[in-house]
């Protein structure tokens, strides 16, 4: 199948590498050549751990990258496509654009994707003259590793476009699970007003970051404490997800804390930028507290 991915940032460059691998030819689109070099750099790196750890030939790595190109005019990057996945910026503005070219310049037929963490797959939809065939495919990060897809179905999603994407999830080797189109769908309606809790919880003097994550990972068995994680989601992207969800919702409830707005607005953004709740100068495998936070 040919896939366009457009956005190869985190998730854009591990959507390509898992389509890639299960033998797709893939197109990656981003704005600025750099970003797509950094990101063949990251896919070629990621799939080099999966050859030393023999999830992976040294062969086959050779054939999945060599299915990949990039382009950095959307217009031809998807003029081929049967499928194109958006993993572009959360910003519904722009994704709203994104899609309105990608229905101009993709084929009759081609099944248009989002991966939105929360904007509303009926929405993007609405910007199309397709909107039957516009769908949420909402992977998890790191894509490589993760095998969660949560499938949206907009307002009219048909029934043959939610068919043919639960299929393909499962042949590259990954579980869809179906759900309906609300803000935040089911992971982030549960997820971020958790991470926001963490951060209010912080911002109150409640608990320092090690303590908070402390108590969720052996308190609750999580494997990442909910401020690890949000470093690892982005805290910008997270900002994004809330704000959706409080204006979708119109409750109180979802209201970002302003500890979270004062740090994306400072450009500490977690793992991407360097800083976040912990700072990452030396790599993410040996948590240190943030100099803000730390005692
Ligand atoms: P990111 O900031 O790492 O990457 C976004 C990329 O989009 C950048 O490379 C940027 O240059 C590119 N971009 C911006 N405008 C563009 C345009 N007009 N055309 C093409 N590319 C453009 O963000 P990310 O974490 O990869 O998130 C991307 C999407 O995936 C968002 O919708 C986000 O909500 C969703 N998502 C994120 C996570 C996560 O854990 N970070 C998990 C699931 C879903």
């Amino acid at each position: 199948m040919n896939i366009s991915v457009i956005g190869a940032g985190q998730m854009g460059n591990g959507i390509a590498h898992v389509f890639a691998q299960g033998g797709h030819t893939v197109t990656l689109i981003d704005i600025a050549q750099d970003r797509l070099d950094k990101a063949l750099a990251t896919i070629a790196r990621n799939m080099d751990r999966q050859v030393a750890k023999g999830g992976l030939t040294e062969d086959h790595k050779q054939a999945a990258l060599g299915r990949i190109t990039t382009a950095t005019e959307l217009s031809s990057g998807v003029k081929n496509a049967e499928l194109v996945v958006e993993a572009a910026t959360e910003n519904v503005d722009l994704k709203l654009k994104i899609f309105q070219d990608i229905d101009a310049g993709a084929p009759a037929g081609c099944i248009l994707a989002t991966n939105t963490s929360s904007i509303s797959i009926t929405r993007i939809a609405a910007a199309t003259r397709r909107p039957g065939e516009v769908i949420g495919m909402h992977f998890m990060n790191p894509v490589p590793v993760m095998k969660l897809v949560e499938v949206i179905r907009g307002y009219s999603t048909t029934d043959v476009v939610t068919a043919r994407i639960m299929d393909l999830s499962r042949a590259i080797g990954k579980v869809p699970v179906e759900v309906n189109d609300q803000a935040g769908f089911v992971s982030n309606r549960i997820l971020m007003p958790m991470i926001n809790e963490a951060i209010e919880t912080l911002f109150q003097g409640i608990g320092g970051v090690a303590e908070i994550d402390t108590v969720m990972k052996l308190g609750m068995a999580h494997p990442m404490g909910p401020l690890q994680l949000a470093d690892f989601i982005g805290l910008d992207t997270c900002l994004a997800i809330l704000r959706v969800l409080h204006e979708g919702f119109g409750n109180p409830k979802y209201a970002p804390c302003p500890l979270l707005v004062q740090m994306v607005t400072a450009g500490k953004l977690g793992v991407k930028s360097g800083e976040g709740f912990y700072t990452y100068s030396g790599g993410s495998k040996d948590l240190v507290v943030a100099p803000a936070f730390a005692k």
